[in-house]
């Protein structure tokens, strides 16, 4: 299977934007589109969550006639519009991780991160242990061998970026995957290569410390996967560029904002069956 390339990034950004495959992102509907019945607001209307905070660019393109919002964007909505695509809250998001190359103190970081997204959503994030399972592209929702007869939890793994067409400026691209409106597995791949061009640093440091430390790529991607784009106000986690951002790396208020209505507080959805084989 021939691999797809990652969009070229710009110096210090963070595109989260892994070609990953998107099954059912628009268009179809099932079980998990009962809320976007007939009375759900239009894209216009005021009670749209998405209205004004939608994504200026997904997957590495931009949306044609949309600006980046200032403070919180949500990367992909249901059809009409308004409602964002989000894990089902009501169910534990499942990872597993092949930390081969993970440099030291990673997994520590990644496990702060990961509490951090879970006090901002209100999700739940279950570690099935460790994998070898190596970063793809087009990496499938679904892996019956692998993980059995439910969604494949989203792989975290460490590799060289270059293999993915990921610049050293790059360090993390992340995304999830929909099926039928609601988000059911993804990817994070962690470039061991990446280099760091701020605050007197030639490599991205361990922590939550100011620029592109490990700790703030890892929100800031974690976030990608359950369902943010980026912003413009640069104070903001989810400004592209993390190498300019100062203070601890800790969520801000547009980031909870957005993270909040991306996870528990607007409800439980229906999380499509898994194929069986
Ligand atoms: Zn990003």
């Amino acid at each position: 299977m021939a691999r797809r390339g990652l969009p070229r990034a710009g110096v210090a950004l963070l595109a989260g934007a892994l070609l990953v495959s998107c099954r059912g992102s628009s268009g179809s509907s099932g079980p998990g589109d009962a809320d976007t019945a007939v009375t759900t607001p239009g894209p216009d209307s005021a009670d749209c969550p998405a209205r004004n905070h939608l994504a200026a660019e997904f997957n590495g393109r931009q949306r044609i006639g949309v600006e980046m919002p200032v403070d919180y964007a949500f990367l992909e909505t249901r059809p009409g519009g308004c409602v964002p695509l989000r894990f089902n809250p009501c169910e534990p998001v499942h990872y597993v991780v092949n930390s081969a190359l993970a440099p030291p103190g990673a997994l520590d970081d990644l496990q702060e991160a990961i509490h951090r997204v879970e006090a901002a959503t209100g999700l739940t994030f279950v570690n099935d242990g460790p994998t070898d399972e190596p970063a793809t592209m087009n990496r499938p929702a679904a892996q019956v061998p692998r993980y059995g007869k439910r969604w494949a939890p989203i792989l975290i793994v460490w590799d060289h970026g270059a293999q993915y067409r990921m610049e050293p400026t790059n360090p993390a691209g992340g995304q999830s995957v929909p099926v039928d409106g609601v988000r059911v597995s993804g990817v994070l791949i962690i470039n061991v290569d990446a280099t760091a061009q701020d605050h007197g640093r030639s490599r991205p440091a361990n922590g939550f410390g100011e620029g592109a430390t490990w700790g703030r790529v890892f929100i800031h991607e974690l976030a990608h996967i359950v369902g943010l784009g980026h912003v413009a106000r640069s104070d903001e986690i989810l400004f592209p560029e993390l190498g300019v951002q100062q203070g601890e790396a800790v969520f801000h208020a547009g980031d909870l904002i957005g993270l909040r209505i991306l996870g528990k507080e607007s409800g439980c959805l229906t999380t499509p069956d898994p194929p069986t084989r």
